[in-house]
């Protein structure tokens, strides 16, 4: 059993300011680092829009910077994946690999949220190679170029919108013969004349030389006018949703309908006392890593007042 002050899940933005945050706080903080070391953001090619980093930098570095900042004061990192918590004690039970238990008088939930893809075999070959999650990362790479947004939703009309600002031509691949966003996304795209709008295309595979090229797609799949199209891009964004990584909580904290913790308004308390959410995980609006790092910040700040109410 080890026990600790303030335990902190996750290795994204929010997870590591709020270490550096809690260290600096002297709460000797333990920060549970799960597979993806650095988070969502390593997903991206080049962070540019962080501020302090005024040529770009490349998201590992910049973890790797913001994981040295914390353990300079003091953050211990444990390797592994948590399997099980209990919040309904006091202190709080966090169990890693399903053998190293922790009991923590506060705990902060920063694990993020994952982009959903398609789950065809050619978006992982080009996983940064002209395929991104993010419209808002990325898109500065795709400059006078040509891209297809996936996705009928709020945000890929959204990320449509923000590209046909950067590129020279936007494809929008809609599996349906209509879009979910509401009414005003719905026109700002189909006003846009550097949009079009695909309906009723589904994407088969991706294609290219070392890099995304072009997308096979199908028209009206199983109709009688069923047909194969192919476009020529230069990048293809997914805009299919994102699943937060809550469910190993779902049993204590509550969370709004798509999995994301309900936090008290603009504070990271949620509705277990001495239980913080920072990050993606309770944001399903901003998505960005300088947000997660400023509601990290909140959480340690918040943990640490908790802690010393004790
Ligand atoms: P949504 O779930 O609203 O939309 C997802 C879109 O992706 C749908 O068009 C869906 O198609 C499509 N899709 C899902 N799976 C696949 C697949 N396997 N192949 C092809 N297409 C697929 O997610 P969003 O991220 O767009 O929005 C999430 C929430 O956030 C919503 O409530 C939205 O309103 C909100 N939001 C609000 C914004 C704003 O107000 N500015 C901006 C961004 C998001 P189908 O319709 O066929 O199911």
């Amino acid at each position: 059993m080890n026990r600790v002050r303030c335990l902190i899940i996750g290795s994204g933005p929010a997870g590591y300011t709020a270490a550096i945050y809690a260290s600096r706080a002297n709460l000797q903080p333990v920060l549970i680092e799960g597979p993806q070391l650095g988070g969502q953001l390593t997903t991206t090619t080049e962070v540019e829009n962080f501020p302090g980093y005024p040529d770009g930098v490349e998201p590992f570095q910049m973890m790797d910077d913001m994981r040295r900042q914390a353990e300079r004061f003091g953050t211990t990192f444990v390797s592994g994946v948590v399997t099980k918590v209990d919040f309904s004690v006091s202190p709080k039970k966090v169990i890693v690999e399903d053998e190293i238990e922790y009991e923590a008088d506060a705990v902060i939930i920063a694990t993020g949220a994952s982009a959903k893809y398609l789950g065809i075999e050619s978006e992982r070959t080009y996983k940064g190679r002209g395929v991104s999650a993010c419209a808002t990362c990325d898109g500065f790479f795709y400059r006078k170029k040509t891209v297809a947004v996936v996705g009928g939703g709020d945000t890929a009309c959204e990320e449509a919108n923000y590209l046909a600002g950067l590129c020279e031509k936007v494809y929008m691949i809609v599996r349906k013969p209509f879009l979910r966003a509401s009414e005003i996304m719905q026109q700002r795209v189909l006003n846009n004349p550097k949009i079009e709008v695909l309906f009723e295309h589904n994407t088969l595979q991706l294609t290219g030389e070392g890099k995304v090229q072009g997308a096979d797609l199908i028209y009206r799949k199983g109709e009688p006018d069923e047909e194969l199209r192919h476009i020529a891009i230069d990048g293809f964004f997914l805009a299919i949703g994102h699943h937060p990584n809550t469910d190993l909580f779902k049993d204590y904290v509550a969370r709004d309908a798509e999995g994301y913790i309900l936090v008290d308004g603009d504070s990271p308390r949620t509705n277990v006392p001495g239980v913080f959410a920072a990050g993606d995980c309770a944001d399903p609006h901003y998505r960005q890593a300088i947000v997660a790092a400023g509601s990290g910040a909140k959480a340690a700040i918040e943990a640490d007042k908790y802690i010393k109410s004790l």
